[in-house]
């Protein structure tokens, strides 16, 4: 007795649309004739296994099979027989509104099984990148620089242009990369591996690779305002791709030197200076140094410790824009440590003449 469809696609008579498409899906890419070329069981099994899926992914004909059972259903003419179609037919047909194409797209990694006559040669990769690291100079980061290094890399061969050699069509699958084997079912030609092509007359200076091992001096721009983990690509600086395939790319990862003296945080930077308790009573014009060199700053009479103060677009330069971050000062007011005695008594006089600070209220509060 032949199985029903739900066993057939190993789900239960209670399953949801989604369940019996993931178990479709599941199962079609373990018996997919590309898969198992030649294996005239798994070409069985995988038509069984669509005939099941054609039925049960359709909500009417699904019903349908529920209430008259699987030998009435099948032997009355109202479901598929997919074991008398050919593959082209079952391509075009439509699942449960899913084509066939949507059904397999995510399968082997991106490729969609096509049939013998619409299947393209295998086509070529690009190359892989590469990635290099560098540490930038504070400074370069600042102004932007360019830096010169040499990277090891197999570069397309100049020779064949990367393709191994002159080359003619396959003789065996007569250049479309597919094997003709009787089967409908498409495989890649074993004598070609799908290229379609064959080397009649080997490239001597890659040895028909289609690349060559160099290392390559490259110069790179940095640009103004490069940060740690920035990534600057280099266009067709990686590897050679398959076949005359494009050279994949060069990424050059960043880090920089910090700078003793600037904290920074995306385009802004912050600094520390201190000051006497004289220039914060007093108020001071202080000398701060930039990246773009030493600038003046208005500290006002009555700073507080901790404050910060704007030197505004004295940060670092914004990544390809024409504006620079800031610059924060951070006010440290620093008491003396050791006094002479002429003015621990000037200070003493002052204090008495200035007015107490009233400390009342966070005692009270704070007193418990
Ligand atoms: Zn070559
Ligand atoms: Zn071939």
């Amino acid at each position: 007795m032949a199985k029903n469809y739900y066993d057939i696609l190993e789900v239960s008579k209670t399953a949801t649309a989604d369940e019996i498409k993931k178990s479709y899906r599941k199962l079609a890419r373990k018996y997919h004739p590309d898969v198992n070329p030649g294996d005239k069981e798994a070409e069985n099994k995988f038509k069984e296994l669509s005939e099941a899926y054609a039925v049960l992914s359709d909500p009417e004909k699904r019903k349908e099979y529920d209430s008259i059972g699987h030998e009435a259903f099948t032997s009355s003419g109202h479901g598929y027989n997919f074991q008398n179609m050919n593959y082209e037919d079952m391509r075009n047909f439509n699942f449960g509104g899913t084509s066939f194409e949507d059904l397999f797209s995510d399968f082997f990694g991106g490729f969609s099984p096509k049939s013998s006559r619409s299947r393209s040669k295998a086509k070529a990769a690009k190359g892989s990148d590469i990635v290099y690291s560098i540490k930038v100079p504070f400074t370069d980061a600042v102004k932007g620089t360019t830096y010169e290094l040499n990277i090891n890399r197999d570069a397309q061969c100049p020779s064949c242009n990367g393709t191994g050699g002159k080359k003619t069509a396959c003789s065996v699958c007569h250049g479309t990369g597919m094997a003709s084997d009787g089967s409908f079912f498409a495989s890649p030609c074993r004598i070609c591996s799908g290229t379609g092509e064959k080397i009649i007359e080997p490239c001597i200076k890659c040895r028909s690779k289609g690349y060559v091992h160099i290392n390559e001096h490259i110069k790179i721009k940095i640009p103004a305002g490069i940060d740690n983990d920035s990534k600057i690509r280099v266009s067709g600086k990686g590897n050679a791709g398959e076949n005359g395939a494009p050279e994949g790319d060069l990424y050059i990862k960043t880090t920089i030197i910090d700078n003793p003296v600037y904290e920074r945080n995306g385009s802004d930077l912050t600094i520390n200076m201190d000051i006497d308790i004289f220039e914060a009573a007093l108020g001071i014009k202080l000398t701060v140094p930039t990246p773009y060199g030493a600038v003046n700053l208005n500290v006002p009479a009555g700073v507080k410790s901790g404050q910060k103060l704007r030197l505004k677009g004295k940060g670092m330069p914004v990544l390809r824009k024409n504006i620079n971050g800031d610059l924060y000062v951070v006010i440290n007011i620093k008491a003396p440590e050791k006094l002479s005695d002429n003015v621990k008594d000037l200070l003493i006089k002052a204090q008495s003449l200035s007015p107490k600070l009233d400390r009342s209220d966070i005692l009270a509060k704070g007193t418990i």
